[in-house]
């Protein structure tokens, strides 16, 4: 069952659109499998998204080729943005699936520049099950890969 009901025509999503200019953005670079431009809503100045130039709904949806280039151009904008803006601190984020914070259907990592207060926020509850369950958990990963 896929994370997302991906309902947009082919080629015909918002970040599709964007990628064949049909639609305006603030282009940042642009290789082979990837596109990366300004975030419309600049949580904080400088942020990024990274999106494959193929649509993919989800990081589930890319081949590795085109889950690598991401992070590759990830690294190059990431490197740009502490160039320019020089923040205290950077944050990559990327969500799939609606549960998982996603709401734009094609696949796409966010690079977001951190400051004191920037009200960005990701709460994190800690479990620490005991050892055994980490193994166990470890176990059923190796059987899946
Ligand atoms: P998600 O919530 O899927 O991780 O992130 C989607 C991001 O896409 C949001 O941060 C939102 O501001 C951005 N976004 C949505 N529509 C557009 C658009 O038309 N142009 C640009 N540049 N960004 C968009
Ligand atoms: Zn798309």
């Amino acid at each position: 069952m896929p994370m997302f009901v991906d309902t947009s025509p082919p080629g015909q999503c918002i970040f599709c659109r964007l990628v064949a200019n049909e639609i305006p953005s603030a282009k940042v670079f642009e290789d082979e499998l990837t596109v990366a431009f300004m975030d419309i809503g600049q949580v904080t100045p400088g942020h990024v998204l990274v999106a494959t130039r193929r649509h993919a709904a989800t990081l589930l949806d890319t081949t590795p080729e085109e889950a690598a280039a991401v992070m590759q151009t990830a690294h190059r904008v990431a490197r740009a943005v502490q160039a320019a803006f020089q923040p205290p601190g950077l944050t990559l984020l990327q969500a799939n699936g609606a549960l998982g914070g996603q709401t734009v259907a094609h696949f796409h990592l966010h690079v977001v520049p951190r400051h004191e207060g920037d009200g960005i926020a990701l709460t994190w509850p800690r479990q620490e099950p005991p050892s055994a369950v980490l193994a166990s958990h470890a176990e059923r990963l190796r059987a899946a890969l």
